[in-house]
């Protein structure tokens, strides 16, 4: 894939960049291991100085950034303004309790005494340059989910953004050095896919986060496995969202369509299964079908749109192809399913019902606004039908039964449940799934504890 801006609304390249060559690579990858020398004595309070610094620039300049993404990947214009908000918030975060999360722990003193020690403790010590490999969906906040707390532990960065968001990637690396981060903290890598693994083998990398699709995580975290180097994956999802008949439906509808197609529906935690027990089934597709018929399809750079472009030409004949195949098999198209004329990457909202364990689209990501509907005649065949995929990022649930609540937290596979409410990161919760969507843990104390050293400290 060429490194290259291209305009989702109309398919026009905009500006195009050389890929860096192995000098570069390699002037990048040396400036990174000497500034980690450096970088790892500062302190808390140094760190916490500059990221709020950083935080402070985003926020001047979410305008500007958020046309940027716009243009570079066709989500809707208001959605990029608060997608740069949420990083600010996110680096705040991280400044305000990076010292607190990563505190010498004492173990118990009956353990110690046991170990025949005057004193034990554990420090988190930061490993050293970082690679991040990132999809181009959410282009700021992906980056800075994982550059705030490992910055903040005392790691540098490296990043290898999504070809399609170059000039997102680069503002990145310039944003961390306007606030006064030195040049090798964090650094942008315009390379394309083919070079990652080069990197990976490279010994001064100590370690690697990718959130993207499963065959880039499979590569990433094979080439990691032969290297012996630590990997967070966040990888696909299909999750399903859950309506039981104590809920409240009508409210339970209007979530479900934001859930569905935010971000023009590419999104690793929307909703993208709706499953519905009997005796509400009809109402909410009503009300559901209804409200993603009615969505603003457009211009994603006009304030009043809702729903942009796909991100890229095959993204939608990868969306196209899951709805056919669908439609082959038996399902019934309740609204959308046909490609508009004319330029850019626009599919229109969709709702699928009638979906069958044979369709494509039950096992695999739909990575648009393509809705599917199934009917439960009861919580246990809510249960089965959620866990029936390979994916096992987050799940939604709409009850008013705290014992149907006990019941689905303890049985979802997913790495969270939302319970009347949709699924939404915060920096101070831990995001991350199991099964096929990947492993480790981002945001909170647990994201930033993935990429430090654990280290004990025994004093006889
Ligand atoms: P992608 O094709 O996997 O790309 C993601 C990143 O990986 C890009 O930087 C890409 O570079 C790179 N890449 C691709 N193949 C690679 C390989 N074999 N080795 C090393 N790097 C490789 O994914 P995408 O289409 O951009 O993003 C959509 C996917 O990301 C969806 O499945 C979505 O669910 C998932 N996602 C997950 C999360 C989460 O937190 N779990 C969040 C957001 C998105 P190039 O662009 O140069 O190809």
């Amino acid at each position: 894939m060429p490194i290259a801006t291209v305009n989702p609304a109309n398919g026009e390249t905009l500006k195009t960049y050389e890929a860096m060559g192995e000098e570069e690579i390699e002037r990048r990858l040396q400036l990174a291991e000497a500034t980690f020398r450096t970088y790892r004595t500062s302190t808390f309070a140094e760190r916490a100085r500059l990221l709020h610094r950083a935080a402070d620039l985003l926020e001047a300049d979410q305008a500007n950034i958020g046309r940027v993404m716009t243009t570079e990947m066709g989500k809707p214009v208001k959605q990029a303004r608060a997608e740069a908000a949420k990083c600010a918030k996110a680096m705040r975060w991280y400044a305000e309790h990076a010292e607190e999360l990563l505190a010498d722990e004492q173990p118990a003193a009956a353990d110690v005494q046991d170990s025949g020690a005057s004193r034990v403790l554990v420090r988190y010590r930061p490993l050293g340059p970082v690679l991040a490999v990132m999809p181009w969906n959410f282009p700021l906040w992906q980056v800075v989910r994982f550059a705030a707390p490992a910055l903040m532990a005392g790691n540098v960065g490296l990043l290898k953004h999504a070809s399609n968001v170059p000039q997102t990637a680069l503002y990145l690396e310039d944003l961390f050095h306007r606030a006064g981060f030195t040049e090798g903290t964090f650094q942008t890598l315009l390379i394309g896919a083919g070079a990652v693994d080069g990197i990976l083998r490279d010994e001064r990398v100590k370690a690697a986060t990718l959130t993207g699709s499963e065959p880039a995580g499979r590569s990433v975290a094979a080439t990691s496995g032969e290297m012996i180097k630590k990997t967070v994956l966040e990888l696909g999802g299909s999750d399903p969202f859950v309506v039981m008949p104590s809920a409240d439906v009508e409210r339970a509808a209007q979530v479900a369509v934001t859930a569905r197609v935010q971000n023009n529906g590419q999104s690793c935690i929307a909703a993208k299964r709706f499953i519905v027990h009997t005796d509400v089934h009809d109402e909410f597709t009503e009300r559901f079908t209804a409200a993603m018929r009615a969505l603003k399809v457009g211009d994603p750079l006009l304030e009043s749109t809702e729903v942009g472009p796909l991100a890229n030409e095959q993204g939608r004949a990868d969306l196209e192809e899951l709805v056919d195949d669908a439609r082959r098999s038996g399902a019934a198209v309740l609204c959308g399913g046909e490609r508009p004329e004319g330029p850019g990457w626009f599919y229109p909202p969709t709702v699928l019902s009638g979906i069958t364990r044979e369709m494509r689209i039950h096992r695999e990501e739909a990575f648009g606004p393509v809705a599917t509907l199934y009917r439960a005649g009861d919580l246990d065949e809510a249960v089965l039908i959620a866990n029936d995929s390979p994916f096992g990022l987050s799940s939604n649930v709409w009850t008013r039964d705290e014992a149907e609540v006990d019941r689905f937290v303890r049985d979802l596979e997913a790495g969270s449940v939302f319970v009347n409410g949709m699924t939404a990161s915060h920096p101070a919760f831990p995001f991350g799934g199991v099964k096929r969507s990947g492993y480790g843990r981002e945001l909170s104390g647990h994201g930033i504890r993935e990429f430090c050293n654990i280290t004990t400290v025994w004093q006889g």
